[in-house]
C-alpha cells in the first residue's frame, strides 16, 4: 500500500512529526537529504516501525504516496525549501499538497503560493509550534493556503496536534501567508513575555538577592494563579535545577547571552511596516541583541559601574513579591495586546480575515505561550469583542486598571536601582502613551511644518495648514 502521506526533511522537528504521524496511525513515507537517516529514524522506533516507510531517493518517496499526495517539508527556511519545492514539481501532479512546516518568512510563503498558482499544486504555510516535545506530542498548528485545502489537511492535522480540553490545536486562519505570519507574531509573543519573566528573574536577583531555588519557589507559586502558564512553569524548573557536578544552581553557571533565529526580529519588523506600536516585542528583540554583545558589556560595566541591591527599593515580603506578579500579569496583557494589534492590522492589509479569538484557541496546549490567558483572550473576542485594542476590551480594561499601580511601583523602582527592565517599562510606557488623549505630537506637527512644510492639522478648524514660521 502507498503511504498517506510524506515527511522530507528528518532533522529534529521532522523526525518527531513523522513518529507522531505514525503514532496516531498514519502510514508515512520519510525521506532526507542525508539518506541514512530515514532508515536509521525507522530502525531507532521499532514499535512504530511499521507505519514508517523510509525512502532511498526523492523518486521512490514520491511515488510511495497515495495520490493525491501530501508532503510535509519540515527543512530549514530559506533556500532549503525553494530547492525541495523545485525537486519535486516535476514528479508531482494536480491536487498534490505540499505543505511547509518550517519557520518560515510568511513573505516568502505568500511567493510561494504567488509561483504555484495555476499549477493545480497546492502550496500550504504552515507554523507548528511547541519545539520539539510539542512536535512529538502534539503540537499547535497554524495553517494558511487555500480554504479548500483544509478539509483535506484536517483529518491528518487534527489527531497528531496539542488537545486542550479534547479540543484540537489546529486551524487554518488565512490564505497564502496567514499561517506562518501568525506563527511569527507567536514567537514575537513568546519574545516579550520570556524577556518580561527574565527582567523580574533580574529584580529578585539583583534587586532583591533571592537564591534561585527561593525564586523557583516564587515562580511556581505564581503558576498557580493568573500568571499560569507554561513560561512561568519551566522558568521555575530551570531556576530549580542544580549542576550535578558542583550542586550550584545551574542558571548561575549558564552564559547570560540569548541566541535567536529570526522569527522574533520578523515580528518586530512587521510590526513596524504595519504600523503598529509593538514597543514590548522590540524591547525583547533588542535586549537578545544586547545580551549577546557580552564582551561590550563587560568593558562598559567597568568604565560606568552597575548599580543594584544597594540602591534597592524592592521588598521580598509577602506584599514585595505580590507586587512583581501583578505587575508581570499587567505587562503581559500589555505584550499580547501588542502582538494582537500585529494579528488585526495584518489581517486587514493582506485580506486574511484572521480568526482572532480562534487563534488563543489554538494557542491554548501545544505551543510555547500556552496559559490559562489564552482562554480570556478567547473570550474576549468570542463574546463579540469588537474593539481596535485588546486594553479597551472591558475585561482586561478593568485589569490593567488594577494593576497598573504594581507595573509603575515596579518600573519605578528597577528604574532608581539601575536594573534594567526594558520590556516591562516599554509595556508601562506604552499604556501610558495608549491612554493620553492629548499627546505632544504638535510640537512634532510644528517641527516637520516648519523645516519640511509638511502642514499640520488644526484642533479649532477643519483643513489642512502651513504656517509661516519665523526664520531659523
Ligand atoms: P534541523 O537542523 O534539526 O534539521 C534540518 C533538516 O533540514 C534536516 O533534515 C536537513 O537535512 C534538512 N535540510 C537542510 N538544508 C537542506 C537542503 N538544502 N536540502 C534538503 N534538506 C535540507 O532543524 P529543525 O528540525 O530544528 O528545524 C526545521 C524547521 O523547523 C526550521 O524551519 C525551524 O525553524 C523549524 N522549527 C523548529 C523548532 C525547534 O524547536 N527546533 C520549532 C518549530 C519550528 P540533513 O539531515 O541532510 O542535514
Amino acid at each position: 500500500g502507498k503511504a498517506d502521506l510524506g515527511v522530507l526533511g528528518l532533522g529534529t522537528m521532522g523526525a518527531m512529526l513523522a513518529l507522531n504521524f505514525a503514532e496516531k496511525g498514519f502510514d508515512v513515507a520519510l525521506f532526507n537529504r542525508t539518506v541514512e537517516k530515514a532508515a536509521r529514524l525507522r530502525d531507532d522506533t521499532p514499535d512504530l516501525a511499521g507505519r514508517l516507510h523510509p525512502q532511498a531517493s526523492l523518486e521512490d518517496f514520491v511515488a510511495g504516496l497515495a495520490t493525491p499526495r501530501v508532503i510535509v517539508l519540515m527543512v530549514n527556511a530559506g533556500t532549503a525549501v525553494d530547492d525541495q519545492i523545485d525537486a519535486l514539481l516535476p514528479m508531482l501532479a494536480r491536487g498534490d499538497i505540499v505543505i511547509d512546516a518550517g519557520n518560515t518568512d510568511f513573505n516568502d510563503t505568500r511567493a510561494r503560493n504567488a509561483r504555484l498558482e495555476g499549477t493545480g499544486i497546492h502550496f500550504v504555510g504552515m507554523g507548528v509550534s511547541g519545539g520539539e516535545l510539542g512536535a512529538r506530542h502534539g503540537p499547535s498548528i497554524m495553517v494558511g493556503g487555500d480554504e479548500d485545502v483544509w478539509a483535506r489537511l484536517r483529518p491528518l492535522l487534527e489527531p497528531i496536534s496539542a488537545k486542550f480540553d479534547g479540543s484540537p490545536c489546529v486551524a487554518w486562519l488565512g490564505t497564502d501567508g496567514a499561517g506562518h505570519f501568525v506563527k511569527t507574531i507567536h514567537n514575537g509573543i513568546e519574545y516579550a513575555d520570556m524577556q518580561m519573566i527574565a527582567e523580574i528573574y533580574g529584580i529578585m536577583r539583583d534587586g532583591l538577592g533571592l537564591a534561585p531555588a527561593r525564586m523557583a519557589e516564587v515562580f511556581a507559586d505564581w503558576n498557580t494563579r493568573g500568571l499560569a502558564s507554561y513560561l512561568v512553569e519551566i522558568s521555575a524548573v530551570v531556576l530549580a535545577e542544580a549542576d550535578p557536578e558542583t550542586g550550584a544552581p545551574l542558571v548561575d553557571l549558564i552564559v547570560d547571552e540569548a541566541g535567536q533565529k529570526g522569527t522574533g526580529r520578523w515580528s518586530a519588523i512587521e510590526a513596524q511596516k504595519l504600523g503598529v506600536g509593538a514597543t514590548t516585542l522590540e524591547a525583547a528583540v533588542s535586549a537578545r541583541i544586547i545580551s549577546s554583545q557580552r564582551g561590550q558589556r563587560a568593558e562598559a560595566a567597568t568604565a560606568f559601574g552597575s548599580l543594584a541591591l544597594a540602591g534597592s527599593d524592592f521588598s521580598a515580603d509577602a506584599a514585595g513579591i505580590a507586587e512583581l506578579e501583578s505587575a508581570l500579569e499587567t505587562a503581559k496583557i500589555i505584550a499580547y495586546a501588542q502582538g494582537y494589534a500585529i494579528l488585526s492590522a495584518a489581517s486587514a492589509e493582506f485580506g486574511w480575515n484572521l480568526p482572532l479569538g480562534e487563534i488563543a484557541r489554538i494557542w491554548r496546549a501545544g505551543c510555547i505561550i500556552r496559559s490559562g490567558f489564552l482562554r480570556d483572550i478567547m473570550t474576549a473576542y468570542e463574546s463579540g469583542g469588537e474593539e481596535a485594542n485588546l486594553l479597551l476590551n472591558p475585561a482586561f480594561a478593568r485589569r490593567v486598571e488594577t494593576g497598573q499601580a504594581a507595573l509603575r511601583a515596579v518600573v519605578a523602582k528597577a528604574v532608581l536601582a539601575g536594573i534594567p527592565v526594558p520590556a516591562l517599562s516599554a509595556a508601562l510606557a506604552y499604556f501610558d502613551d495608549y491612554r493620553r488623549a492629548h499627546g505632544t505630537a504638535n510640537l512634532i506637527q510644528g517641527q516637520r511644518d516648519l523645516f519640511g512644510a509638511h502642514t499640520f492639522k488644526r484642533l479649532d478648524r477643519d483643513g489642512v495648514f502651513h504656517h509661516q514660521w519665523p526664520a531659523v
